[in-house]
């Protein structure tokens, strides 16, 4: 048997605690907005104010979540969200870094970069490029399962001294897979042993066919270390984006992809979205996995507030009621009884999975309450 306080239960009714005690009073039970009801006499209370409990089906939710296509007429062009992967130590890391540099934003005094996961660089020709910070292989194939694709392109480094290793096949697998166009950024030829063609013949080995090698996969030979061949990587996935034709609707109700998400000491639970159409206000409700909120504040990816973030943007999201998981939709909602009821909903059905219980709905509604 669940049991509910009668507070808790007016606050999913989004009804006053008081109301719930007076209504109780004429049921002839005297109790205190901090007391306990049990799943019946809560679900008489629900059913005297009126309440339907509607969220019984994943059909229901879908209702009050905006997801119809958008008109060809409203998309607009969009940013490349671009991630790098590789096997380890071979400069992964370097070269984003060495990416964001080559940014108009690199020049910028004090480099209070705030590590978000993701990040905007601005080119020299204004347009803009989004990184996601490697998320680890496990990470990506996550996403990409629980439906969450937004990487348009990857970036797969392989260090030209150490050749093709487990992770950059793993790699290659993975794009093959979800069908992401792949560049090959052959990094550390400033060193000594670096055999690029060596690389490039490997390749052949795993069905990815370089330019050089009169494939159709851009690759371009750099140094992270020395920023060298850094403004031809920059082309290469600007002309990859062209061919994308990437679009978005940035006036509609936001959705985004969470990159991360964090319980932090100070701030409360923090998500990192990028935003895949739509533009997400401060203030904006929403729900997100199997939880809910209202924007209180966004920082982009140098720790700046600011006030909406429109397709390709990450930002980071503060106003939420719990951590939600990566790969998790952020999907902005008309009101917070909406969304608190969806997320109620989800929270439900994954209790019943992990508890591999099939209760009726109205019972897993209240079993999610507690
Ligand atoms: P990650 O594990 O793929 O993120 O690799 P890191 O970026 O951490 O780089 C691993 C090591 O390789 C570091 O010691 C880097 O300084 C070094 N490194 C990265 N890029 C280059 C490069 O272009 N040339 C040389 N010589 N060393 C590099
Ligand atoms: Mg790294």
């Amino acid at each position: 048997p669940e049991a509910i306080t009668v507070q808790e239960l007016a606050n999913r009714m989004a009804e006053k605690g008081a109301d719930l005690v007076k209504a109780l009073f004429k049921m002839g039970m005297a109790v205190t907005v901090n007391q306990t009801i049990d799943q019946d006499t809560a679900e008489l209370l629900v059913t005297e104010f009126g309440h339907n409990i509607r969220r019984v089906s994943d059909a229901d939710v879908e209702q009050d979540l905006d997801t119809t296509e958008d008109r060809e007429e409203d998309l607009q062009p969009r940013a490349p969200v671009v991630a790098v992967m590789g096997h380890v130590d071979h400069g992964k890391t370097s070269l984003l870094d060495a990416l964001r540099g080559s940014g108009v934003a690199g020049g910028e005094a004090g480099g209070i970069t705030q590590h978000i996961g993701a990040y905007q660089v601005t080119m020299k020709d204004k347009s803009k490029i989004t990184f996601l910070d490697t998320p680890g292989h496990e990470a990506f194939t996550e996403m990409r399962a629980r439906g969450a694709d937004v990487t348009d392109i990857v970036i797969l480094v392989v260090a030209a001294d150490d050749g093709l290793m487990p992770q950059t096949i793993e790699a290659i697998n993975h794009c093959k897979a979800a069908n992401v166009p792949m560049i090959v950024a052959i990094n550390k030829v400033d060193k000594e042993d670096a055999n690029p063609q060596r690389v490039r013949e490997r390749l052949l080995e795993h069905e990815v066919i370089v330019e050089e090698m009169s494939g159709d996969v851009q690759d371009v030979e750099v140094s992270a270390l020395k920023k060298t061949g850094l403004d031809d990587l920059i082309d290469k996935i600007q002309l990859q984006a062209e061919l994308l034709e990437l679009k978005a609707n940035p006036d509609r109700a936001a959705e985004g992809a969470v990159i991360e998400a964090k319980l932090d000491k100070g701030r409360g639970p923090v998500a990192t979205i990028l935003i895949n159409r739509g533009t997400l206000n401060v203030g904006d409700v929403f729900v997100v996995g199997a939880e809910s909120g209202k924007v209180r504040a966004m920082l982009d990816d140098k720790g700046r507030q600011v006030k909406k973030a429109g397709p390709s943007m990450p930002v980071e999201v503060l106003g939420l009621s719990g951590a939600p998981m990566a790969g998790d939709r952020l999907q902005v909602v008309d009101n917070e009884t909406k969304a608190r009821e969806i997320a109620e909903y989800r929270k439900g059905v994954i209790h019943q999975k992990r508890t591999a219980q099939a209760p009726a709905s109205l019972e897993s509604m209240f079993s999610a309450m507690k």
